[in-house]
């Protein structure tokens, strides 16, 4: 019996998650597979905008609030790898987490 021909699996955009296709360019030329198979996003646009929010959402390992980076008070965003390691909202919720873990271990 002959192997049906498998159809390239489908891929997703990474930011929205829309199917990639191939992409007709403006001289008429169809993108080539390779060309598919290197790209992430289904436009330019796409790509941009995941650049610009590069992180997926964190959450507060304490109130469970969404994590967001900050701005301090000299007007500097924190930086992404400062963001990336925090696991807490704010300082009273480390302070409470810190206090519970205490309590468990007394
Ligand atoms: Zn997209
Ligand atoms: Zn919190």
């Amino acid at each position: 019996m002959p192997r049906p021909i498998l159809p390239t699996p489908a891929k997703h955009c990474a930011h929205c998650g829309a199917i990639l296709e191939r992409k007709r360019w403006a001289n008429g030329w169809m993108e080539s597979q390779a060309l598919l198979e290197r790209r992430t996003y289904c436009d330019r646009e796409c790509g941009y905008a995941a650049m610009r929010r590069p992180s997926p959402t964190k959450h507060c390992a304490h109130c469970g609030r969404r994590l967001a980076r900050v701005r301090w008070r000299n007007g500097k965003l924190e930086s992404q790898a400062l963001f990336e390691r925090r696991i807490y909202c704010g300082r009273v919720c480390a302070y409470a987490a810190a206090r519970k873990r205490r309590r468990l271990i007394q």
